[in-house]
């Protein structure tokens, strides 16, 4: 499935970043079509700008189709470290064969019909398919411990000066995310139901010290929709290649939400993280300015902005506003919320 791992010359500033004592088996990820490469291309600058220039981590491309050499050459361009393109293979981006694909099919009419954001798309539901279980097996990820995911259009706020791959490892972090927001119900009906039967047929995987009252109301009964915004993810692949995650996507799999209904990946990436993982492996960025349309984490205290040169609006960072999860997980976590975020709520 790997048709190319383009490998650029060592030039003399590849030599400066281990200073800090040396890299991380860390890459970044990115999935793409070729008609995504301008877009991409604006994502990889602002990473490079504001962190990757001064450490020098490779850049894993992924598609279901292949990559051009124009995608290649473009990239690689940009790119400080490594940069390596992977396919993905046919039966990791088609309908598996217990899914009645009539049944999909209507399914996509309905919610075409109901208007419900990507409901119509057949591609969207392998996508989000390929991130819940397949990214992290993917042979290209095979040497690294843990990934930064990077989408097209996304803009970085705030200079990254430390190596966070580090700052993982260093203070035991597996799951690291900036936003956090409600998702949608109509796009995951059956998702609870299903994790409750998961949980209840394998309880040794919940965590002792879990994050289920992120993720609940009412002590697991219901869920509130509560998930880290996937777009951005920095963490730990050993992680989505345990046993309990393994063994909860197939059975997620195996129930057909990914196509009968709508499950995103972030939801499942976020219910796993919220039950498998202890709540102190879990880490929110507040320092690490973010935009993915149409949200911003700009951050609001006055210390870190003039430090890390944040470019962005205080007034526009959606951290503390109501619809965010943010607000909760400070809480549940005891954290201190910056200076003056109550004129940042509402
Ligand atoms: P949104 O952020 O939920 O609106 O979804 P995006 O369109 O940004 O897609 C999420 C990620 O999957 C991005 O990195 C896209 O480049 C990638 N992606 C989406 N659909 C496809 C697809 O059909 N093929 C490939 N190779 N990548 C895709
Ligand atoms: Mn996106």
């Amino acid at each position: 499935d790997v048709d190319s791992a383009v490998s650029k010359p060592k030039e003399t500033s590849d030599v400066a970043a281990p200073a800090l004592g040396g890299k991380e088996r860390a890459t970044f990820v990115s999935l793409a079509r070729n008609q995504d490469l301008w877009e991409l291309v604006g994502s990889i600058r602002e990473i490079e700008d504001r962190f990757n220039s001064k450490f020098h981590y490779d850049w894993v491309f992924l598609n279901d189709g292949e990559f051009s050499e124009e995608f290649k050459k473009v990239t690689s361009s940009f790119c400080s470290g490594k940069t390596k393109y992977g396919q993905i293979s046919k039966e990791q981006w088609s309908f598996p064969p217990w899914i009645d694909t009539d049944k999909a099919a209507q399914v996509r009419e309905e919610m075409r019909e109901k208007k419900i954001i990507y409901g119509d798309s057949i591609s969207y539901r392998h996508m989000c398919r390929y991130e819940s279980g397949f990214f992290f097996r993917h042979p290209l990820l095979e040497e690294y411990d843990y990934y930064w995911r990077v989408e097209p259009g996304i803009k970085i706020y705030c200079d990254v000066d430390y190596d966070v791959f580090k700052f993982m490892r260093e203070n035991k972090k597996s799951y690291g995310w900036t936003i956090s927001l409600p998702e949608y119900k109509e796009t995951i009906p059956t998702l609870w139901k299903t994790t409750k039967e998961f949980i209840k047929e394998n309880p040794q995987y919940i965590a002792q010290d879990n994050l289920m009252e992120w993720i609940s109301e009412d002590g697991g009964s219901s869920y509130n929709g509560c998930h880290f915004w996937s777009n951005f993810e920095v963490g730990s692949l050993d992680f989505w290649r345990s046993e309990a995650y393994l063994k909860y996507f197939e059975y997620l799999d195996k129930a057909g939400g990914f196509f009968y209904e709508r499950w995103g990946d972030a939801p499942v990436h976020s219910i796993a993280v919220a039950l498998f993982m202890p709540k102190d492996q879990v880490h929110f960025f507040n320092d690490i300015g973010y935009y993915h349309v149409p949200f911003h984490n700009c951050p609001i205290d006055e210390t870190i902005r003039k430090e890390k040169k944040c470019m962005c609006a205080p007034t526009d960072d959606f951290t503390f506003r109501p619809y965010s999860c943010t607000s909760k997980f400070y809480n549940l976590m005891g954290l201190k919320k910056p200076d003056g975020w109550e004129k940042y709520a509402s």
